[in-house]
């Protein structure tokens, strides 16, 4: 399984990060995939992409459509379709161009979930055709859904295009602006109905906007081929810590209504969970810095993807720190 990091932001950010991991990170390579927003991206921070793009630092990037920012309502969908195109023809510069969806939210009545997933079919295949073909073979579709019938539908729209690279875009959101994804039983049940379908057409399938340890743990369970996160990043400025196979805790106790740990909690998980890194050998160091949550969470990530861990290391961890994923543990087996 792939680990997208998803990096729609500045300049400063992202030399920042960069920098960090080359003075205080290992060599497994966090930004080997990437995803950016073109249509939102400060320019500068999309001359920094480019540039490593440019220099190998980056090995695949995508393209996403911004369906994120019709969800929060900073541009209408039928305006993201022509402002997008144009994007796409002028900056052929990526391996991969998400297809414009619309999202739903778990908010939204049945009519308008439906509405949206009508929308991101016929929106999709429009624009699909309108896209130099080149890029045709590059883009990727994303379903859409809370029931089955309605991803469904949306699937078989999806596999019309013939990309052989499908997204799945509809976990059930909450928070500010039903901005946080979260995997429910009800949403894995539906994304192991689709990676079964798409298993013997040889498609990969692509989930957007994963955020914890614990979902990552149930993706690759689903033989999912990628994913993209912002969690780690975001959820530091929260003042929140991963660990392997763990949600996330905080340790700034600045947010009174989030669940925090002590010194002594998140030095018992570091045994346990058998992470070390740089930016978590001091915890007060961790505390106090955002950009070292960052850089930790970062490489929280990178030993999901890359360290070994056995099946009832895994469950104890769970069962410990992350119980309300447990309703994964038979199929885990
Ligand atoms: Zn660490």
């Amino acid at each position: 399984m792939n680990f997208i990091a998803s990096l729609t932001r500045d300049s400063g950010e992202l030399n920042t990060m960069f920098r960090l991991w080359q003075e205080h990170g290992d060599e497994r390579d966090p930004f080997a995939n990437v995803m950016i927003t073109p249509l939102f991206m400060p320019p500068n921070g999309k001359k920094v992409i480019q540039n490593w793009r440019e220099k190998g630092i980056i090995k695949n990037l995508y393209f996403d459509s911004a369906g994120f920012y019709v969800q929060m309502g900073k541009i209408e969908y039928t305006r993201l379709f022509s402002e997008l195109l144009m994007v796409y023809r002028n900056e052929q510069w990526a391996d991969w161009y998400i297809l414009p969806d619309h999202v739903p939210t778990s908010g939204d009545a049945e009519e308008t979930i439906w509405k949206k997933v009508r929308d991101t079919a016929e929106y999709s295949q429009m624009f699909y055709e309108e896209l130099p073909s080149e890029l045709q073979m590059k883009s990727i579709p994303v379903v859409h859904g809370f029931t089955a019938a309605q991803a469904n539908y949306s699937l078989q729209a999806a596999i019309k295009l013939k990309t052989g690279y499908i997204g799945f875009g509809s976990f059930s959101t909450s928070g500010k602006s039903s901005s946080i994804n979260k995997l429910t039983p009800a949403a894995y049940t539906l994304l192991s109905q689709i990676t079964n379908k798409i298993a013997q057409a040889s498609i990969k399938l692509h989930a957007f906007g994963v955020s914890t340890p614990p979902v990552v743990h149930l993706l690759r369970q689903l033989k999912v081929f990628s994913f993209d996160s912002i969690g780690w990043m975001k959820t530091a400025g929260f003042g929140k810590v991963y660990m392997p196979y763990v949600r996330a805790y905080n340790i700034t106790y600045k947010d009174k209504s989030a669940q925090t740990i002590t010194r002594y909690e998140f030095e018992e998980m570091q045994a346990i969970t058998g992470h070390t890194c740089f930016f978590c050998s001091s915890f007060q160091q961790l505390h106090e810095k955002r950009y070292y949550r960052i850089m930790h969470n970062l490489s929280v990530m990178m030993d999901m993807m890359h360290k070994v861990y056995t099946p009832d290391h895994i469950h104890l961890i769970l069962d410990r720190y992350s119980a309300k994923y447990n309703f994964i543990n038979g199929e885990i087996k």
